[in-house]
């Protein structure tokens, strides 16, 4: 089995939105092995989407990333990654398929709901980010 990072983003949390969407998740048949509620600062959130830097909406990205409680979580299932992926829909909502979250749930392309890491690689480094391994069973 596989393991991704997940975030509900501010716009989830701030509309009460953790249960519906973890009820998304759990019914694809992902199981939540890991979660906790945390608020980044605007740095935190520049260093995990340090990759990207270079684009136009960063600045946004991180400060709406701090701009409330999160809730990062962990994924664990078969082929979690792709999985996780399929049910948050495309980044912009208004090409999410739909009964994704992101169809269901996002307001923009930028306040889209939910974050999910895109390989193994970069699970493996996102989850590190956020948990130790003494949160992980
Ligand atoms: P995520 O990485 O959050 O799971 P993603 O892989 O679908 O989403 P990326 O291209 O990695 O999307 O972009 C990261 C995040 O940056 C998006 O989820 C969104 O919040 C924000 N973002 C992406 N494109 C734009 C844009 N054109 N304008 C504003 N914000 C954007
Ligand atoms: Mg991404």
């Amino acid at each position: 089995t596989e393991r991704t990072l997940s975030i509900i983003k501010p716009d989830a949390t701030n509309r009460n939105l953790t249960g519906k969407i973890n009820a998304k998740f759990e019914d694809a048949g992902l199981r939540i092995i890991a979660q906790k509620r945390i608020q980044l600062t605007p740095a935190q959130a520049g260093k995990f989407y340090e990759v990207h830097a270079e684009r136009p909406f960063y600045g946004e990205l991180c400060e709406f990333m701090a701009s409330a409680p999160v809730v990062v979580q962990v994924l664990e299932g078969e082929g979690a990654i792709a999985k996780n992926r399929e049910v948050m829909g495309a980044t912009n909502p208004a090409d999410a398929a739909p009964g994704t979250i992101r169809a269901e749930f996002a307001e923009s392309v930028g306040e889209n709901s939910v974050h999910g890491s895109d390989a193994p690689e970069t699970a493996k480094e996102e989850i590190a980010f956020f948990f130790s391994g003494l949160e992980l069973v």
